[in-house]
């Protein structure tokens, strides 16, 4: 079949999934609108300070915005957060004291946060260095075993960690009523052991966020789906406050904590970026949900399948063979906007076991919230496609990617 007959084909069937997407976008638009309404943004929120930045209101108001949009006591929105896992090392650094145990409860957590935790390999200046124990309860058929956390959160777990997004892997990603029903299993179990969320890639997917459901605390980067691709750089994070205001000890000093920390660039553009992060997340959830209709149509198996319910942006593709692999990147790569004649390779990245190829021709360096591309080099050689700040490139860069491997 012509690449352009099904296309068509496609979004006729994709019409009821971008329906629930735009949905979803509307009322995640509303929220953001009536929090900034409610709390009388204006220009004076955006200017840049400098040095100590004490009563900066703009990083004040912001701190505000984040809470109120996901119903959390507190936030801490920076662009002094290098990434997400920055954010969520400094949650858990934070909350976390020597001797007390940390569990996962979606088995292994992303790779930079097992760097982080230090038990699955050595890590210098890992949590495990500071005396914190682990324990991880591994997935049963890829979801998370709510029956066992009873017996496996004790009296003696502080922290237990929930991530949100599939990641790098092939299990499902959790939704906010999954994210639920973990939280208020862990609270029975032991009332005193806080929840923390990885809430990457998961932000403005559903209209309810992990905090309004019981989570305490959750964590993310500024460069996927909340920054709304105009973010430059940062993270977050949001919940209860006390916990909030110990990683914000972690973050400056203790005492010190939120008051401090100039905003340099301009705020107005982690405003902004929030203000269009739900348009931006739809598109990219669009994207997601054209490529499984594309490639499955195609014959490859995808996850999730096009009109599956969608708990984060990535979209898995098995594509069965090395070569068709990296000729998928490649012509990601070829279809952005920046970066367009670069060619990505597969390489030895730090930290991974196997060779991994990503292309990301981002405006923001390595933003993924803007259509990329990722993958290890191992059987049965999927991709993790994600991102996409407009439906129409990203569709384009699909079918690029699909007219590629039909004549491979
Ligand atoms: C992206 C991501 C992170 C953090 O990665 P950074 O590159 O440091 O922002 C953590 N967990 C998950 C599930 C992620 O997708």
């Amino acid at each position: 079949m012509n690449l352009h007959e099904l296309k068509k084909i496609v979004l006729r069937e994709a019409v009821e999934s971008f329906a629930r997407v735009d949905e979803i976008s509307e009322r995640n638009t509303l929220k953001v609108l009536e929090a900034m309404r409610r709390l009388k943004i204006s220009d004076a929120h955006f200017k840049t300070s400098t040095g100590y930045a004490y009563g900066d209101i703009g990083r004040e108001k912001l701190d505000e915005l984040f809470a109120q949009i996901f119903f959390a006591e507190a936030a801490l929105v920076r662009t002094q957060f290098v990434s997400g896992t920055h954010a969520l090392a400094t949650a858990l650094f934070g909350v976390l004291r020597p001797n007390d145990e940390l569990v996962s409860l979606t088995g292994a957590p992303y790779d930079t946060l097992q760097t982080v935790i230090g038990h699955a390999h050595e890590a210098r200046g890992s949590l495990k260095e500071f005396g914190v124990t682990y324990r991880e309860l591994p997935l049963v058929n890829g979801k998370v075993d709510i029956g066992a956390i009873k017996n496996f959160v004790t009296a003696k777990t502080k922290l237990a960690l929930i991530q949100r997004s599939r990641g790098y892997s092939l299990r499902e990603p959790l939704t906010v009523a999954d994210i639920e029903k973990i939280c208020a299993a862990v609270k029975s179990a032991n009332p005193n052991c806080a929840t923390l969320v990885d809430n990457c890639y998961g932000e403005f997917v559903e209209s309810r966020e992990p905090v309004e459901v019981g989570a305490d605390i959750a964590a993310g980067s500024l460069i996927k789906n909340i920054g709304g691709g105009l973010a430059p750089t940062g993270g977050y994070i949001v919940g209860r406050k006390d916990l909030v205001e110990l990683a914000s000890f972690r973050l400056t000093a203790p005492g010190m904590g939120n008051e401090l920390g100039a905003s340099l660039g301009t705020p107005r553009l982690l405003y902004q970026g929030l203000f269009v992060a739900p348009h931006v997340t739809a598109q990219s959830l669009k994207a997601a949900i054209f490529a499984a209709g594309i490639f499955s149509r195609l014959g490859y198996k995808t996850h999730p399948l096009p009109d599956d319910v969608r708990g984060d942006i990535i979209q898995a593709i098995e594509l069965k063979s090395a070569t068709r692999l990296i000729k998928f990147c490649q012509a990601i790569q070829k279809f952005s906007p920046v970066d367009s004649f670069a060619t990505p390779e597969p390489w030895d990245m730090p930290g991974y076991a196997d060779k991994v190829i990503m292309a990301a021709g981002t405006f923001v360096q390595g933003a993924s919230i803007e259509l990329s591309a990722d993958a290890p080099l191992r059987e049965p050689f999927t991709v993790f496609l994600q991102g996409g700040l407009t439906f129409e490139h990203a569709a384009i860069a699909i079918l690029g990617a699909a007219q590629v491997l039909q004549s491979t």
